[in-house]
């Protein structure tokens, strides 16, 4: 048997509170109830959904809605605002919650949008994962028409010879390139050039991997020989 979708609602007032809770178990869903955002923080890990009421004892709901995106990109999130002024709406779609309804509603068809919500973000959800499937050979793709390198899907802004350094390394992972190779193929000219030409590159070119993915390395030294492209990076970060 399917478990139930876990519904969390973030809301002060019990009254409210039970009546959502009342609705959406009649309705076959499990809902989980907190009065402030400090709980729904902790407790929104591993819902399906969250009913987000705007006005909060401890945090605002928007500021809470952005804290709970931060840890879970994916999250559906009906706000629940008792004001029906245009603002609230506008602010609250524009933050890109999933929907809102205004206060006072009917439970039947707060039941129908947190059906809805979730019927989109399950097929969001299918496209994501589709993408991730496609991207899950390597996270760095090179696009030579545009001479760009993308890393865990961002582009990388690389100069001239750092681009052709790791478009070669990327050419062949695993593979041991010395640095006169290196020079040979991406400055053209091994005569004109240092060896330290290459590690100064290298080192740059990590510099903004870097930022892209902080605990990854993807561009292993191998001392007293090149460098090579690590062939057991994680397809996501
Ligand atoms: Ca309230």
């Amino acid at each position: 048997m399917p478990s139930k979708p876990l519904v969390l609602i973030v809301e002060d007032e019990p009254g409210i509170a039970d009546t959502l809770q009342y609705a959406l178990r009649t309705e076959g869903f499990e809902p989980r109830w907190c009065a402030t955002g400090e709980a729904a923080l902790a407790q929104a890990g591993d819902v399906a959904l969250v009913i987000l009421d705007v006005g909060l004892p401890d945090i605002g709901g928007f500021e809470l809605f952005k804290r709970l995106r931060a840890a879970r990109a994916d999250l559906p999130v009906l706000f629940l605002t008792a004001r029906g002024d245009e603002i609230d709406r506008v602010v609250g779609l524009e933050l890109g919650a999933d929907d809102y309804i205004t206060k006072p509603f009917s439970p039947r068809e707060l039941v129908a949008r947190v059906r809805s919500v979730l019927r989109r973000s399950a097929g969001t959800a299918a496209i994501a994962e589709a993408r991730a499937a496609v991207a899950a050979v390597s996270p760095l793709q090179c696009d030579e028409g545009r001479r760009q390198i993308r890393y865990y899907g961002r582009a990388l802004d690389l100069s001239r010879y750092e681009y052709g350094l790791l478009k070669t390394l990327l050419s062949r992972p695993g593979f041991v390139f010395t640095r006169e190779r290196l020079l040979d193929l991406v400055w053209g000219d091994a005569n004109q050039s240092l060896d330290r030409t290459v590690d100064a590159h290298v080192k740059t070119l990590r510099a903004k991997l870097k930022v892209v993915a902080p605990e990854r390395e993807p561009i292993r030294t191998h001392r007293g020989v090149g460098y090579a492209l690590a062939e057991d990076l994680p397809a996501s970060l």
